[in-house]
């Protein structure tokens, strides 16, 4: 298996490139719209077709670049089909893995951060990798306090399902804040300072109460971007073509009444 673990730097997010060496088909885990130009120059370097992108969860932090990627390259758009967005072209659940030439991604329902949160268990030879997305990081665990999130529902995922996994597997966060990049499942049973050590169910949702966090600077520009995929305005492109294809006379001053309002985030 091709992997790369990218990153970027404004919300400290990371993104996986994985691909089949024998297909070069390429998927893109959690890409962010501010690396679309890195992301596709690593493709063309290493010779690799953009098969899907894929996202652990809708997130608050930062704009997917799912869409766009789609735009750009043909990819698919996949998604937990939980989260239930009608702009994703695949959704994953537990029951319905994702197959990339040679490459399965197994997710895993992990809510709590957000309710319909998953990580995906990847398995190559001889290494098992899960990516955690925002419910566990290297010392530490994604915020429980907005979107729909639950701290007691974060500690049965990560306690029931990633913590039980075999202790080499290694663990791949989302975010990173300290320039870590990996960690494994042993270390952070361990020594996770939110849920490691045995920490308790009581415990743990103390410590999340107790954090006091700010409001996402991001977080009502993110979210619905992102529960368009990134919000590439296609619903109005494809509004304005159907008036194009109409003998429409004028281009039109702005999107059609109904069509998705512009990126508010001015980023494409
Ligand atoms: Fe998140």
């Amino acid at each position: 298996m091709i992997f790369r673990q990218l990153y970027e730097p404004e919300s400290s997010t990371y993104t996986y490139l994985f691909a089949d060496p024998q297909s070069r088909q390429a998927v893109l885990l959690d890409p962010v719209v501010e690396t679309v130009e890195r992301d596709l120059a690593v493709l063309r370097e290493l010779e690799l077709t953009l098969a899907c992108t894929l996202d652990t969860h809708v997130h608050a932090d930062h704009i997917t670049s799912a869409c766009r990627l789609r735009s750009l390259t043909g990819c698919k758009v996949v998604y937990p089909a939980a989260d239930d967005l009608p702009c994703a072209d695949v959704g994953v659940s537990e029951d319905q893995p994702l197959h990339v030439g040679g490459l399965v991604f197994q997710p895993l329902f992990t809510p709590g951060h957000t309710d319909s949160h998953h990580s995906y268990l990847v398995e190559a030879p001889g290494v098992l990798r899960v990516f955690t997305g925002d419910a566990l990081l290297i010392d530490g665990c994604g915020r429980t306090d907005f979107q729909n999130g639950d701290a007691q529902t974060l500690y049965r995922s990560v306690t029931e399902k990633i913590f039980s996994l075999p202790g080499d597997t290694l663990v791949y966060p989302a975010h990173d804040y300290n320039h870590r990049h990996v960690s494994s499942v042993a270390q952070e049973r361990e020594r996770n300072p939110r849920l490691g050590a045995g920490q308790t169910l009581g415990g743990f949702v103390q410590i999340m109460a107790d954090l006091n966090l700010p409001y996402p600077k991001k977080m009502d520009i993110a979210v619905p971007a992102n529960r368009l995929c990134g919000d590439c305005g296609e619903d109005a492109e494809r509004a304005l073509r159907a008036l194009d294809s109409k003998s429409f006379q004028g281009a039109p001053a702005g999107p059609p009444a109904g069509a998705s309002p512009p990126n508010p985030s001015g980023a494409f």
